[in-house]
């Protein structure tokens, strides 16, 4: 079964409609609804959810952290609310110094 896509057709005060695009807010990526016509960035009630939670997150961690000696190999520390032990974490490089992190729930 076909899952339907909601289709929000919210008009701009310029007269543009607002399009679902990703984001840079705060340096943070987040999905917002931007207008076709001016530009013009607001979120629905779910995106700012979203970003709430990503600033809470962003915050947490900090803008840097230190890699750690644990033993024979080095680890990088997160704090205990974004993440709990055990939690199995998928860590795909995308260049010589950077990694995606997908944290499994
Ligand atoms: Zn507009």
């Amino acid at each position: 079964m076909e899952k339907k896509r909601k289709v929000l057709k919210i008009r701009c005060d310029c007269g543009g409609i607002f399009v679902s695009k990703q984001q840079e807010i705060e340096g943070l990526e987040i999905e917002a609804l931007v207008c076709s016509n001016c530009g013009f960035v607001t979120l629905t009630k779910e995106q700012a959810k979203r970003l709430m939670e990503l600033r809470r997150m962003s915050e947490a961690i900090g803008e840097e952290r230190k890699v750690i000696r644990i033993g024979n190999t080095y680890g990088v520390t997160f704090p205990p609310i974004l993440v709990h032990p055990g939690q199995k974490v998928n860590i795909r490089p995308i260049a010589p110094n950077k990694y995606i992190l997908t944290f499994m729930r």
